[in-house]
């Protein structure tokens, strides 16, 4: 690890402005993802600004759902009432991420920015144009077992690692933001960008902005759904597939639909085709099968992670027939 220096943010102006004086200066919150990467010389800030301290950890009613504070804890969100209740998928995501002494520590905000777990990304001596731009991506050629069938680019075929930004794609989130011109509000589908020619880039954020809430819109959709995780051992994993499936029930027949994919393209992947399979359709077997192949449309392997898109869609399937919210 790098020296580096370390600064308490006061307020949230503070905060960003040092930010801005300093270029390699970074946030840090819970730590277990910005601190991780500073052992292993992936990232390598002068400074760090703690924001641990600044009050944006309340989970509170909105006028349209819930308000959470993107420094509320995982393990705070998992447990909420309101979230357990309105918002299914979420708390069941945050249940099956990390560990629970992680989700202790680890703050909405850090978890929806958290690098993605490629291991040459992490490894400072392979080739990686995330990390080093311009070096090449030892992923195509090498081990992508883990890596995504959809959305990559000839310069990056990452995946993403939240489980939360998964689910928060499916009840429509929309993240609230702080920056030098002042407060704005990003639907989360936005939030993310595929890595095209420039993988180092992997949200809509500019530099010295703050995530200062996230917020949940109630709906039918929300209340019915479902976060299903495929993943090598039963904890403590990152996922190879994972969906957060959405829906509501009017008079027989799905009226809104979300099928969110995780572990298959380098950002939360709404798979908006699987959505439309199922509009007007009567919930069951024969509507999800339809759903699932949809989800895989455009989807291809590299090799070694090909079995990724099979896997896709019985997943979907499967997460399909535990969701829905039947009026
Ligand atoms: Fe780097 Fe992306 Fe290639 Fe992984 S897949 S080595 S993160 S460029």
């Amino acid at each position: 690890m790098n020296a580096f220096r370390y600064a308490q943010a006061r307020d949230a102006a503070s905060a960003m402005a040092t930010l801005a004086a300093e270029p390699s200066a970074m946030y840090v919150a819970g730590g277990t993802n910005v601190i991780d990467l500073m052992k292993e010389y992936v990232e390598r800030p002068s400074l760090l600004v703690d924001i641990a301290q600044l009050p944006m950890r309340a989970i509170e009613p909105a006028a349209n759902g819930l308000r959470v504070g993107s420094l509320a804890l995982m393990s705070d969100v998992a447990d909420h009432p309101a979230v357990v209740r309105g918002f299914p998928v979420v708390s069941q995501a945050l249940l099956l991420s990390a560990s629970p002494q992680l989700r202790n520590m680890a703050t909405i905000g850090g978890n929806v920015m958290q690098r993605t777990r490629c291991a040459y990304f992490r490894d400072a001596t392979q080739p990686c144009n995330k990390r080093a731009p311009g070096t090449g991506c030892a992923a195509r050629g090498g081990d992508n077992r883990r890596h995504a069938v959809i959305g990559g680019s000839e310069q990056c075929i990452c995946t993403h690692a939240s489980d939360l930004a998964v689910a928060l794609l499916a009840v429509d989130a929309v993240v609230h933001v702080q920056g030098r011109a002042g407060e704005r509000a990003i639907p989360f589908e936005r939030f993310h960008v595929l890595p095209g020619t420039t993988p180092q880039r992997e949200t809509v954020l500019e530099r010295g902005d703050l995530i200062t809430a996230v917020e949940l819109p109630a709906s039918a959709h929300a209340r019915g759904s479902y976060y299903l995780k495929v993943r090598d051992r039963a904890s403590y994993e990152f996922a190879l597939v994972s969906v957060a499936a959405a829906f509501d029930v009017r008079a027989g027949r799905i009226r809104a639909a979300r099928v969110a994919l995780g572990g298959v393209a380098p950002k939360p992947w709404r798979a908006h085709d699987a959505e439309a399979a199922l509009i007007g359709r009567q919930p069951g077997a024969q509507a999800f099968a339809a759903a699932a192949q949809a989800a895989t449309r455009g989807m291809r392997g590299y090799g070694q992670n090909d079995f990724k898109i099979a896997l896709t869609r019985r997943a979907v399937a499967r997460a399909l027939a535990h969701a829905g919210d039947v009026a």
